[in-house]
This record gives structure tokens, sequence and C-alpha cells, in this order.
């Protein structure tokens, strides 16, 4: 089947598909980036991500491409030429294209976005889901606005690296008082030995995700305890689950924290019951 990006305006053979050797996303990661999860043809959890890249670009002083309406309406030709029906949707916005300078061209030119889509086999997803899978950590080392989606992505990049060389799909980034951050592309939960649920607050240097806060409402709507609190390496391995969230993993279990098994090892009821009911929530709200 062939695949098509949407770069700049138009839509393009996946293959042939470039951008400018200036664009400053390419030179200096000057730009930022959402994925939506897309049930059934329609954009997961929409309205968050919108707000969240609305937000990364006023912060980085980028202008806005296009109107929320306009976007939509480019996500969903993406997803319909490539006729995704389970998938995710991703979209890059940089500075857009100038003679090399560190500092902001002026006067401004026009942001460069890309769009691209892709279908997730979501009968292996479940299956992997169900088995659980294991996560490394590795010293934070990021810079100080991980709240800001941006495309320069060279530590979470290596950190998942390490993460795939030691059988795991996600790195745990630890900060300097040996509490867990985030993932390299999720954030971190736990079920703790009390039997609350637990996630680092979004006072501290994380990515607000969108999966999170959703969650969070799934959560409150099933009576669960939990606390927007941070938790140690050694708390994730005495706790009775973890588990991780993102427009990719959804809610994904975890069952080995640097190779120690999390409770028995094997996915508990709670994070198997969260990713059910996020999937339903998600499906139902998906426009
Ligand atoms: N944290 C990081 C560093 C991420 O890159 C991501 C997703 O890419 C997340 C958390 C999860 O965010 P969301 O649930 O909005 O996908």
């Amino acid at each position: 089947m062939s695949r098509f990006a949407y770069v700049n305006g138009r839509f393009v053979r996946h293959g042939q598909a470039a951008v400018h050797i200036e664009d400053r996303g390419y030179q200096l990661a000057d730009g930022v980036y959402e994925v939506w999860a897309v049930f059934d043809g329609k954009l997961a959890d929409a309205a968050g991500h919108f707000a969240r890249l609305w937000r990364s670009l006023d912060e980085l002083r980028i202008a806005h491409p296009m109107s929320e309406a306009s976007l939509t309406i480019v996500l969903r030709e993406a997803i319909r030429r490539n006729q995704v029906r389970e998938g995710l949707v991703y979209l890059q916005v940089t500075r857009g294209v100038a003679r090399r300078d560190h500092a902001f061209p002026n006067p401004a030119v026009p942001p460069a976005v890309v769009i691209t889509a892709r279908s997730v086999d979501r009968v292996a997803a479940e299956a992997k889901a169900a088995k659980g899978s294991g996560v490394v950590t590795v010293p934070e080392n990021r810079w100080g606005r991980c709240d800001i989606k941006t495309i320069g992505l060279l530590p979470n990049a290596l950190a998942k690296q390490a993460a795939r060389e030691h059988g795991a799909i996600e790195a745990w980034f630890v900060d300097e008082l040996g509490l867990v951050t985030e993932g390299a592309s999720s954030n971190a939960w736990i079920v703790d030995a009390e039997g609350r649920l637990r996630t680092r607050d979004t006072q501290a240097n994380i990515l607000r995700g969108v999966t999170r806060l959703t969650l969070l409402d799934v959560i409150a709507e099933a009576g669960l305890p939990v606390e927007e609190r941070p938790f140690t390496v050694e708390e994730a391995k005495a706790a009775k689950e973890a588990f991780i969230t993102g427009a990719g993993s959804l809610v994904t279990p975890i069952v080995t924290i640097d190779g120690v098994k999390v409770g028995d090892g094997t996915v508990g009821p709670v994070a198997s019951r969260l990713r059910g009911a996020y999937i339903e929530r998600a499906k139902a709200g998906a426009i």
C-alpha cells in the first residue's frame, strides 16, 4: 500500500517526502511535535493534544501554522490517505527554513509542517500488553523544559536504545534524588505497596501526558486511590504493579524494572483493568 505524507501544504508519496536542509528542525531541533492515537480512523484525546500543541508552540514563540479546524481536516486526510483504521498520526512543526543562525530568523519565516500516519496492529499490541514488558532506569540528563514537546529527543533516543539493548520496551529517567521522572516516550506509574496509584506530579520536569490526564479521569471515575506524587526506583521495584502511559503505549503493564520482578512478575489486575477502561474511553471520545 502507498503511504503519503503531508509536507508544507501538500500530500506527497512518503518515499519522496523531503524538507529543506536548512529547516531549523533538522539543524537545531527548533520545533515541536504531537502524536495522536487513532481508533477506528478517528483521533483519540484530540482536544488534549491540540491544547498541548498550541502551548508548546507558544512557549517557543513559533507561529501556529493553521487553525485547529484546518489542522483537524489535514490530520483526518492523512489518516484517510494512509488507510489507517487503528494507528498513530504524527505532526511536526518547526520554526521554518532560514540561513543557519542560532537566533530566530528576522523577519520570521513560515513554520514548516510535516504529518505522517501509520497503522498499528492492535491485536499484537493486546497480546504484548497481556504478557507485560520491562523497563530499565537511566540517569535524568534532559533539559529543564520537558513540559514542551520538542523534537530535541537525543537523550530520549539514547535512553530508548539502552532499553532495547536490555530487552526492555522503555527507559525510566531517574533524577538526582533517585525519583523517577518519566519514560523516554511515556509517563511512569506504579500501584504502590499500599495499593495506591502513583504518578509524578506535573510541577516536576516532565511532559504533561495527555493519556496520563485522561487516565486520571478514568481512575477518579472508578473511585481508585491515586496520588500525583514522586516515587523512587526502590519503591517501584517493591510496588504491586507498574505501567506506562502514552499515545503509543496507551496503558502498558510493566513487569520488570532493571530485571527485577514487579510483584510476582506478571501483569496485575489494576494495570490490565485501566488499559481496557482507557481504550474504551479513548474510543468513545475520538473525533
Ligand atoms: N513523556 C514523554 C517524554 C513523551 O515523549 C510522551 C509521549 O510521546 C509521554 C510522556 C506521553 O504523552 P502522551 O500521553 O501525551 O502521548
